[in-house]
C-alpha cells in the first residue's frame, strides 16, 4: 500500500490549509498542477471549493459518486462538488438554517456547469414523492430554457450566461425539494442586436432558425438560413463546432412543456422570437439628414400578423418619435440613424421583457411556500476583451460585489466558528474592496451616479461630457484612470475615449461610447403605445398601460441592478472555478493563466486568513474515532467525555501547547506538521 507520504508527493494536498509553505503561490499552484495532473480538479481551502475546469468528461459525476458523498464528513473523502451540496443541504436541515452557495470565477469557468451539478445531486439524492418529481423536472427542465434565451456563444465561451441568476431550490421538513424561485439580473440585451466578431446572438435565434418546423417556420416567415437576417450576420459565426442547435432545438421544446408552458403560450413565444428577426430586417431609406422611410414593407406585414399590431400605426412608429410638451403631443419624424435606433431600441426592450416573462413563467411553475432554502448564486464571469463597453463595466461591477461578499463571508464564517469554540484569535487583515466598489455606486459621487446624472441633464450631456465629469469628480482616486489624467508612459495604451478602473481583478479600460444610451435604455413613447395594442398575450403582460401614463425617471442600470441583496442574509460554502485556458487548448494546465486568477480571486489571501487561526480544526469523536488506536488509553474505546479523551490522545501522541487549542466541540491544529505526524504514525 502507498504510504501516506508518498501519495501526499504524487497528489498534493487535499485542502491547502495543510500546504506546508503556504505562504508561498509556486507551492499553492504546484499543488493544483499536481493534482490537476492526476485528474483531481477538486481542492479545498477550509470550506471553500477550488476547482479548475478540465474541459473534458471525467466521469466523476455517476450516481455512485453522489451516493460516495451522501452523508459524509466534508474532509473524509476527496473534494467535490458534491460534498459542497451535500453539507449544505445538512446543515439546511440540522441546523435549520438557509444557505447559499456562491459561485465565481471568470468566464468559462465552469459556474454554470457546477451550478447544474449541484441542483442534480439534489434532484437524485433527497427523498421524493410523486409531487416532488415534478418539481425536480421543472427545476431541472429551466436550464436548458434559460440558457437557450439567455446564453450565447462569446470569444470566451460556447455558452456563456449573459445573464445573473441566483436560483433558490427549496425544500419542505422532510428535505424533499419542492420548489424554486430564480432571480435574474440585468440580461446582456445589447447583444440581441449587435456582437463582436466571432461572437453570436442568444442560442434560442438559431435553435428555431435550424431546428424548427417547416410549417412552424413557414407560420413564422422565417427562412432556414441565419446568415439571411441582420440580427445574426455581424459576428460572422453561424455555426458552432461544439454545439448542436438542431438537437438542443428538440430539448428546449420539451422543456418547454415539462416546465407548464401551454402550446399556445409556447407559438406567442416563438412569434416574439421571430419578431425580433423580421424587425433586424427591417431597412430605412432616406438621407443622412433627411426624414427615415421604411423600404422594406415585407417584414411590416409579418411583424403586423407575429404581433398582433396594426402594420401602418407600427410603421409610423419605427420613423417617427412622439413626445408629450407642456401637455401636448408632438410627433416629429426620425432621421436614418435614429430611426435605426429606436429599432433596435424596440428589440431589445421585446426581447429584454420576454425574458423576465419567461423567467417569471418558470417561478410561477415552481411556486411554494414555508421552505427552507438553498441558493445558488450563478453569474456572468469577469471579463476582459480587446474594447470594453458598458456592458463589461456592469458584468465587472456585479463581480466586484461578489467578490467582496466572497471576502466578508469567508472571513465573517471562520471568525464566527472561533467564537462559538470560545477560542481566542488574532483578527488578519485582508485587501478590501470596497473602495472600488464604492467608487462605482457611491451616491452623488459614483460612477453610477454620475453617470444617471447625465442621462437626465437636459441639453449637452453625452458620453465625452460624461468623462469629464469623472475627470472632474473622481478623477484623483487610486482605481480610476484617464488619458487626460494618465503620465505619457500609459497615455499610449490608452484612447481618448476611455476610462480605466483598477479592478480586484485587474485593469480594465471601458470605452464611453454608447454609455449614455444603454444606461437610459430609452424606448420612444409611440413603440411603447403599439407594444400596449399588441394581441400577443406575452407581450400585453410585458407592456403595461400604466407605463405610459407613469412620467417617473426612466429606468436606468442601477435601478434594475441590484446583485447582492438575496444573498446577503445567508452563508455556506463557496465554489471557485478557474477555467484553464481555449477549449482549443482542452485540459492544458497554463499557469500563467492560472497564476493569474489563483491572485485575483484572493485565494492566497483566502488561505492566509484561513491558517492566520488553526489550520485544521475536527470534531473530538470524528478526531477520537481515527486516531484512538494510537494510544493504549483510547483504544478500543474511550468511556468517558469526548474533550477528555482527546486531551488525552494528544497528550499521548506529543502535542505541544502552542500546536493545538481545544473548543467546546472541536480540536484545533495549528500547523499541519503536527496532523501528518499523526497521520503518518497511523500507517506504520
Ligand atoms: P460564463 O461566465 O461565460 O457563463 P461559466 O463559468 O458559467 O462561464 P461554463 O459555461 O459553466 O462556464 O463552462 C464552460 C465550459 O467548460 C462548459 O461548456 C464545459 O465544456 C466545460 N466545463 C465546465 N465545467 C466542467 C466540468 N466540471 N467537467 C468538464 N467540463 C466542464
Ligand atoms: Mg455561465
Amino acid at each position: 500500500m502507498e504510504s501516506a507520504l508518498t501519495a501526499r508527493d504524487r497528489v498534493g494536498v487535499q485542502d491547502f490549509v495543510l500546504l506546508e509553505n503556504h505562504t508561498s503561490e509556486a507551492a499553492f499552484i504546484e499543488n493544483l498542477r499536481k493534482r490537476f495532473k492526476e485528474n483531481l480538479i477538486y481542492t479545498y481551502i477550509g470550506s471553500v471549493l477550488v476547482s479548475v475546469n478540465p474541459y473534458k468528461d471525467l466521469e466523476i459525476y455517476t450516481k455512485n459518486h453522489m451516493e460516495r458523498y451522501r452523508g459524509i464528513n466534508f474532509y473524509e473523502v476527496s473534494p467535490h462538488i458534491y460534498a459542497v451540496s451535500d453539507n449544505s443541504y445538512r446543515s439546511m436541515r440540522t441546523e435549520r438554517k438557509d444557505q447559499c452557495i456562491l459561485i465565481s470565477g471568470e468566464s468559462g469557468a465552469g459556474k454554470t456547469e457546477a451550478s447544474k451539478k449541484i441542483l442534480q445531486y439534489y434532484a437524485v439524492t433527497c427523498p421524493a414523492s410523486d409531487q416532488v418529481e415534478t418539481v425536480k423536472d421543472r427545476l431541472l427542465q429551466s436550464n436548458p430554457v434559460l440558457e437557450a434565451f439567455g446564453n450565447a456563444k462569446t470569444l470566451r465561451n460556447d455558452n456563456s450566461s449573459r445573464f445573473g441568476k441566483y436560483m433558490d431550490i427549496q425544500f419542505d421538513f422532510k428535505g424533499a425539494p419542492v420548489g424554486g424561485h430564480i432571480l435574474n439580473y440585468l440580461l446582456e440585451k445589447s447583444r440581441v442586436v449587435h456582437q463582436n466578431h466571432g461572437e453570436r446572438n442568444f442560442h434560442i435565434f438559431y435553435q428555431l432558425i435550424e431546428g424548427g418546423e417547416e410549417d412552424l417556420l413557414r407560420r413564422l416567415g422565417l427562412e432556414r438560413n441565419p446568415q439571411q437576417y441582420q440580427y445574426l450576420v455581424k459576428g460572422n459565426c453561424p455555426k458552432v463546432s461544439s454545439i448542436n442547435d438542431r438537437s438542443d432545438w428538440k430539448v428546449v421544446r420539451k422543456a418547454l412543456s415539462v416546465i407548464g408552458f401551454s402550446e399556445d403560450e409556447v407559438e406567442e413565444l416563438l412569434n416574439i422570437i421571430a419578431s425580433v428577426l423580421h424587425l433586424g430586417n427591417i431597412q430605412y431609406g432616406g438621407e443622412d439628414s433627411g426624414n427615415a422611410y421604411i423600404t422594406t414593407d415585407t417584414q411590416i406585414k409579418y411583424l403586423a400578423r407575429l404581433l398582433g399590431v396594426d402594420g401602418s400605426v407600427l410603421k409610423e412608429a419605427l420613423t417617427h418619435k412622439k413626445i408629450i410638451a407642456k401637455g401636448e403631443e408632438l410627433k416629429s419624424p426620425l432621421n436614418l440613424e435614429q430611426a435605426s435606433s429606436a429599432r433596435d431600441a424596440l428589440s431589445k426592450a421585446v426581447y429584454g421583457r420576454t425574458f423576465t416573462w419567461l423567467v417569471n413563467k418558470i417561478n410561477v411553475s415552481l411556486a411554494y411556500k414555508n421552505a427552507s432554502v438553498i441558493g445558488l448564486l450563478d453569474i456572468y464571469g469577469f471579463e476582459v476583451f480587446q474594447h470594453n463597453s458598458f456592458e463589461q463595466f456592469c458584468i465587472n461591477y456585479c463581480n466586484e460585489k461578489l467578490q467582496q461578499l466572497f471576502i466578508e463571508l469567508t472571513l465573517k464564517s471562520e471568525q464566527d466558528e472561533y467564537e462559538a469554540e470560545g477560542i481566542t484569535w488574532e483578527p488578519v487583515q485582508y485587501f478590501n474592496n470596497k473602495i472600488i466598489c464604492d467608487l462605482v455606486e457611491e451616491k452623488f459621487k459614483g460612477i453610477i451616479s454620475i453617470l444617471d446624472e447625465e442621462c437626465l441633464r437636459p441639453g449637452d450631456a453625452s458620453d465625452i461630457t460624461f468623462l469629464e465629469k469623472l475627470e472632474n469628480t473622481v478623477g484623483g482616486h487610486a482605481h480610476l484612470t484617464t488619458h487626460k489624467l494618465t503620465d505619457g508612459k500609459t497615455r499610449k495604451v490608452m484612447g481618448r475615449e476611455e476610462f480605466r478602473l483598477l479592478h480586484y481583478a485587474g485593469e480594465v479600460n471601458y470605452n464611453v461610447n454608447g454609455f449614455l444610451d444603454k444606461n437610459n435604455d430609452l424606448l420612444f413613447r409611440n413603440l411603447k403605445e403599439v407594444m400596449c395594442m399588441s394581441d400577443n398575450k406575452i407581450l400585453t403582460q410585458c407592456f403595461d398601460r400604466a407605463e405610459l401614463k407613469d412620467s417617473r425617471r426612466p429606468e436606468t442600470v442601477r435601478t434594475a441592478f441590484s446583485p447582492i441583496s438575496p444573498c446577503t442574509t445567508v452563508t455556506q460554502a463557496n465554489v471557485v472555478s478557474l477555467p484553464l485556458t481555449s477549449l482549443s487548448l482542452s485540459g492544458r494546465f497554463d499557469e500563467v493563466l492560472i497564476r493569474h486568477q489563483v491572485k485575483y480571486l484572493g485565494l492566497m489571501e483566502n488561505l492566509r486568513v484561513r491558517r492566520a487561526g488553526f489550520a485544521y480544526r475536527r470534531h473530538y469523536e470524528t478526531f477520537l474515532q481515527r486516531y484512538k488506536s494510537l494510544c493504549p488509553e483510547t483504544w478500543p474505546s474511550w468511556q468517558g467525555k469526548l474533550a477528555d479523551g482527546v486531551s488525552t490522545l494528544v497528550k499521548h501522541l506529543g502535542y505541544k501547547p502552542e500546536e493545538y487549542k481545544l473548543g467546546r466541540s472541536k480540536i484545533f491544529i495549528r500547523f499541519p506538521k503536527t496532523l501528518f505526524a499523526t497521520e503518518d504514525a497511523l500507517e506504520t
